[in-house]
């Protein structure tokens, strides 16, 4: 029985994955973010991979 608990886990997968990246530079934003801190470019993409295991 590898997870124990569905939902911390859940949580867990969500806190590490959930935030947006820069399509022109790569950093890293805040999933609340509107454009990049970095370049303030607003070309953002959500970063949000779920694991399936
Ligand atoms: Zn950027």
């Amino acid at each position: 029985m590898p997870i124990r608990d569905m939902t911390l886990l859940q949580i867990a997968q969500r806190r590490r994955l959930y935030y947006k990246i820069c399509r022109e530079c790569g950093a890293r934003n805040a999933p609340t973010a509107e454009k990049c801190r970095k370049c303030r470019s607003y070309n953002l993409r959500w970063k949000r991979r779920e694991i399936k295991r």
